[in-house]
């Protein structure tokens, strides 16, 4: 593994996901939220910002997994990847969504795939609204036609890990955004 590279540092990912705490906690003021994290990734964007909430808040989790033609780790970082657009629940969530303010949050969002996936299957679960909050955006990749509606930075087509990011499991910790280098 070459170097990695700093792409976005722990105290600018500490002032945005203030701002997008603020303003999440100005739209459902006075209301209840479930915070809904799709694993892995998200797990500690998830933390930070629900302790940027003025809300009577819960947590709940969802699992997630794409079928099909995922290369290995190496390959995934030479070329990208391009999930089939099979996604598999890994994981329910534990509590009914429905009549809740649901804001699922994701680590990523990418080619759109899974947070289409994931928006249809919650959407018929009847919540009372349904938000996306992605720490990141990668808009050059999308696949479908899919905004966040709270993101936290706009990226360039690079493979990142760090804050609850991996690559093959490895760097979730760590606490800066970085790019690994493509080979
Ligand atoms: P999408 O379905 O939008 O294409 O993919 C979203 C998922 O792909 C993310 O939740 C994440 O697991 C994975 N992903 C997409 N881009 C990256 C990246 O740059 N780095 C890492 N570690 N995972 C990524």
């Amino acid at each position: 593994m070459t170097e990695l590279k700093v792409l976005i540092t722990r105290e600018q990912i500490t002032k945005r996901v203030a701002e997008l705490g603020a303003e999440i906690t100005r739209d459902f003021a006075g209301q209840q939220v479930v915070l809904l994290g799709v694993l892995k990734g998200a797990a500690i964007f998830l933390a930070d910002l629900a302790r940027q909430l003025d809300l009577d808040a819960t947590f709940d989790f969802i699992g997630v997994s794409s079928y099909g033609n995922r290369p290995s780790p190496s390959q995934e970082l030479k070329s990208g990847w391009d999930s089939t657009g099979e996604v598999r629940l890994t994981k329910d969530v534990d509590q009914t969504m429905k009549d809740k303010n649901v804001i699922v949050v994701e680590d990523i969002l990418d080619t759109g795939l899974t947070l289409t996936y994931l928006k249809k299957l919650l959407v018929a679960r009847q919540p009372r609204t349904l938000k996306i909050a992605a720490l990141l955006d990668k808009p050059s990749r999308r696949k479908m036609p899919l905004e966040g509606d709270y993101v936290g930075f706009k990226i360039p087509d690079e493979f990142v890990v760090g804050y609850g990011l991996d690559y093959a499991e490895r760097y979730r910790n760590l606490a800066d955004i970085c790019v690994v280098p493509r080979v």
